[in-house]
């Protein structure tokens, strides 16, 4: 089995599988049967959510090295945060995003939320929220992650 240029361990492998061995169609084990076919989906959700992530840059949080964005994610490299040069991503992990208030930012007034790493509670950077000015509607939804708060992963 490979995924990504990553393999399954054979103890991962058989883990899988053992699951259909002991599976039979008979009326009294039926329910067992569906117990393990769970078991065995839910194996492969985790295994195949894990190799998709594995061999993916992404980056993690400074403090706690938790995943915090996919470099896949990066919108643009050209913003400024609180502390210095920061990245936009379409989306982030792991993350708490506080209460949403109006700010005043380069590009005009926002409603935003402060976000911070759910492990160690560390202020990572904001979510764009509504935009007023139609022009900047494209940032809603948005993150803004500052570079000081996070590490590349490989
Ligand atoms: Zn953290």
């Amino acid at each position: 089995m490979q995924s990504n240029g990553r393999f399954f361990s054979k103890s991962q492998v058989s883990q899988l599988s053992a699951p259909l061995k002991t599976c039979s169609f008979t009326s009294d084990s039926s329910a067992r049967c569906f117990f393990f076919l769970l078991l065995l989906h839910r194996n492969l959700v985790a295994l195949l959510s894990m190799a998709e992530f594995v061999g993916r840059p992404f980056f993690s949080c400074r403090n706690c090295r938790k995943p915090v964005a996919l470099a896949d994610d990066i919108l643009s490299r050209k913003f400024r945060a609180k502390w210095g040069p920061a990245y936009m991503f379409t989306n982030a992990m792991n993350v708490v995003v506080g209460r949403t208030q109006e700010r005043q930012l380069m590009t005009g007034v926002f409603a935003v939320a402060d976000v911070y790493c759910s492990n160690c509670h560390e202020e990572m950077g904001w979510k764009y929220v509504r935009a007023h000015d139609p022009k900047q509607k494209h940032k809603e939804g948005r993150f803004v992650i500052d570079l000081s708060k996070i590490v590349k992963e490989y």
